[in-house]
């Protein structure tokens, strides 16, 4: 084949994307809801480990809701730099506090990962109360999706994908590409659970945490590429039966070197934090006997899934 043709050939395959192919970055979502379970204290330890390949596959629902519902998208980001600098002091923690500032409107077109969690949150304690297996579930799996995002630097920010820095790309790069690639190394083993006293607290640190770093991940990016030729920014990369065009081993090592043990720390962070509020929502439901409970998970959400074969994403791109 001539070299032009075969370049139309990997271009074709790479604007050819289907959603499918962005299930790499469901990696990351389904190691933090699978590792989560071994933070358990005994009481809940049973209970989730009979279901964790439920919990572990369910890890990436949300992301599919967003194919089918287009409330789906803020609940997975915040633009928190839309609301000022960090710490944010001008932005209420309460949702009901928040749209009486700013309005529903504002808030939901800049996100609403820390309030939608926590929402996700109350709705796994009532689950607890009324003992409803299927429902406790279900939304610790979607729960452990929400901790995730709100973890990740580039789902705090406007410049979500490098867009205002020229450095488009960056989001993929960060929180799939990193861990597919380098994940295989982290220590996943994150220590016990505890109980948590002020969840919304909690959730609202991980996402500050989030804002903290974002200077950090954009200025490391920018000395990776000072670092690195052009041309061995990227390279085509067989995935199953797919050629795509990515970000190089040798680029990604770099940038991953650059940001230190980031990408780990974060995983790590959704990982106890997510066992800790599974367990925090176990006592403040007045922590039924698990063992005792019977019933099957809920199934996933068909139109979703569907939805997401056929793979029209609805709203921000870049928000997953
Ligand atoms: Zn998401």
């Amino acid at each position: 084949m001539k070299k032009g043709l075969l370049l139309a050939f990997f271009f074709s395959l790479t604007l050819g994307f289907h959603p499918e192919m962005n299930a790499w970055g469901f990696h990351a979502h389904k190691t933090i809801n699978r590792y989560a379970v071994f933070t358990l204290p005994s009481e809940l330890f049973g209970f989730y480990k009979k279901n964790i390949d439920y919990i572990t596959e369910h890890a990436v629902d949300p992301d599919k809701r967003r194919y089918a519902i287009l409330e789906e998208g803020p609940r997975h980001f915040i633009d928190i730099d839309h609301y000022g600098s960090y710490p944010f002091p001008e932005l209420p923690r309460v949702w009901e506090k928040a749209v009486s500032k700013f309005s529903e409107d504002t808030l939901i077109e800049n996100g609403i990962v820390p309030w939608n969690t926590y929402k996700v949150y109350r709705q796994l304690v009532w689950a607890f109360s009324q003992k409803n297996v299927g429902r406790i579930l279900k939304l610790s799996a979607d729960l452990g999706h929400y901790i995730g995002d709100a973890h990740v630097p580039l789902h705090a920010t406007k410049n979500y994908n490098g867009q205002f820095t020229n450095q488009e790309g960056i989001h993929g790069l960060l929180e799939s590409r990193l861990p597919e690639l380098f994940a295989v190394d982290y220590d996943f083993f994150v220590g016990k659970a505890e109980y948590i006293e002020r969840p919304q607290e909690a959730i609202w640190n991980a996402v500050l945490g989030s804002a903290k770093l974002v200077d950090t991940v954009f200025s490391s990016e920018k000395m990776t590429g000072k670092n690195v030729s052009p041309q061995a920014k990227y390279a085509f990369e067989t995935k199953g039966r797919t050629v795509v065009k990515q970000y190089s081993k040798a680029y990604s090592a770099d940038f991953h070197a650059r940001l230190g043990s980031m990408v780990e720390d974060r995983m790590r962070s959704s990982i106890v934090l997510l066992g800790s509020l599974w367990y925090s929502a176990w006592v403040e439901g007045g922590q039924p006997n698990l063992d005792q409970l019977a019933g099957i998970p809920e199934k996933e959400d068909a139109i979703a899934d569907s939805a997401f074969r056929e793979g029209k994403i609805k709203g921000r791109i870049e928000a997953d």
